[in-house]
């Protein structure tokens, strides 16, 4: 049987998320990470997610990776292609959303690319084309300071048209809330205007269903876990039946590793007050002193236990503009990233198995680093947070929180759901 979605994710966590969304919508989901090859079995599955770590990376880059990804689900038969970006459209004026949708289009045939980063579920909608998180624009939260992609603009046909040549459009709400057949006439039309790519309005799931609905399947689709979730129930009556082998949990010592610097990172963090071991690693300290990640790991072996181990980076905008004042963007993340890669080898190697990581960029680092290729769904932490299971024999148990995921009490909970 042919996979009925091929998706292209732009991080892992978004991955993990788009994954878990398909999954609680009745089609089943595998996620692959990193760009596969033909020495990667993977299961049958309605859907299967290629996370790339693609967001903040060269453009070309970005391009390359997300054309071999098609290439390798096209072999598998897609019949469909959903290319996931995060639901605060994260991106800066020289993409990669622009150009990797430009290049999926290209090399796919398709004629449109709908996006929407709608998520009404986290509370991300899109009006007038200008994206909603609660009741602020995008620009008023505190993506507008995020360390690799600070949104400064709201109005994602204006971002959007910044990262394309080709003309970028605007569906909106007046004609959503018309209905399927409209949305569907409109869409055309645009494609007759010359559009290539169209900024959808959606402010509830409705809306996301009839967008699906509306969608030719030779469309891109561009979006987050939201439009996800409308395509897998528009195409439920296609799903295979699920199988419902047991699956066997690791167990053993777990560890959380935060790299994310986000607002409910940092609440979540504050949540925790000192119920576990805890040990903050400063970006000027890792790049200046050669022993620290050594000293960092001594300390966590100490500590691995009943109890998780918290090692985070994660730090208020105030800090982290000084460390990058000190070392530079990139290298302030260059140095925390390779820190956390080796801190969770260590870690795996004295004898962790549950990992709960708090970060997008910095769950791509942990992920690679572990060797972790393929993983399964298993149940939510929180919407879009499941727990995943190493698919490919290693015995590690995975939680991937994007940044602004998850309540307060996110950590402890993720160990209270531990299967
Ligand atoms: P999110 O999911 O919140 O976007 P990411 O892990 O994707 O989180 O991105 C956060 C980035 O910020 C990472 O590259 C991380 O290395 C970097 N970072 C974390 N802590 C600091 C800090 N104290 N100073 C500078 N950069 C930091």
């Amino acid at each position: 049987m042919a996979l009925l979605i091929g998706c292209i994710a732009d991080d892992l966590t978004g991955a993990t998320d788009v994954a878990v969304t398909f999954s609680r919508e009745g089609l089943t989901a595998i996620q692959v990470n990193g760009v596969p090859d033909d020495t990667l079995a993977v299961a049958d599955a309605d859907v299967i997610v290629v996370a790339l770590k693609s967001r903040t990376i060269a453009a070309a880059e970005a391009v390359a990776q997300s054309l071999a990804a098609l290439h390798w689900l096209q072999a598998r038969g897609a019949r469909r292609l959903y290319f996931k970006i995060c639901s605060t459209f994260d991106s800066t004026p020289a993409g990669n959303i622009g150009p990797v949708a430009d290049a999926l289009c290209e090399a796919s045939g398709a004629r449109l690319n709908v996006v929407t980063p709608a998520y009404p579920r986290n509370a991300r909608t899109v009006y007038q084309g200008h994206l909603f998180v609660g009741e602020a624009l995008l620009s008023d939260t505190g993506m507008c300071t995020h360390p690799l992609t600070p949104m400064t603009d709201s109005n994602l046909v204006r971002v959007l048209g910044r990262q394309t040549e080709h003309r970028v459009a605007l569906l909106p709400h007046a004609v959503m809330a018309l209905g399927e057949s409209a949305v569907r006439d409109r869409l055309g039309a645009q494609i007759d205007q010359g559009c290539r790519h169209v900024i959808a309005d959606a402010i509830d799931d409705a809306e996301l269903r009839t967008l699906a609905l509306a969608m030719a399947p030779q469309w891109l689709a561009t979006g987050g876990a939201g439009l996800a979730a409308g395509l897998a129930a528009a195409l439920r009556g296609e799903a295979r039946a699920p199988a419902d082998a047991a699956i066997e949990w690791p167990r053993g010592p777990g560890v959380i590793l935060a790299g994310s610097c986000s607002n409910a990172t940092l609440g979540q963090l504050a949540a925790l007050g000192d119920s576990l071991p805890r040990r903050q690693l400063d970006p000027v300290c890792l790049a200046r002193d050669p022993g620290a990640v050594a000293a960092a790991i001594d300390w966590a072996k100490r500590h691995l236990g009943d109890r998780p181990v918290l090692i985070y980076a994660s730090a208020p905008p105030e800090q982290v503009a000084a460390a990058q004042a000190a070392l530079g963007r990139e290298r302030a993340a260059q140095v925390i990233e390779d820190a956390l890669r080796a801190i969770a080898v260590a870690l795996a190697q004295a004898g962790a198995r549950r990992f709960v990581v708090a970060g997008g960029e910095t769950a791509g680092a942990a992920v690679e680093a572990l060797g972790v290729r393929a993983l399964a769904i298993g149940p939510e932490i929180a919407p879009g947070v499941p727990w995943t299971l190493a698919a490919d024999g290693k015995p590690y148990a995975l939680a991937l929180k994007s940044g602004n995921f998850g309540g307060p009490d996110f950590f402890s909970r993720a160990f209270e759901v531990a299967p």
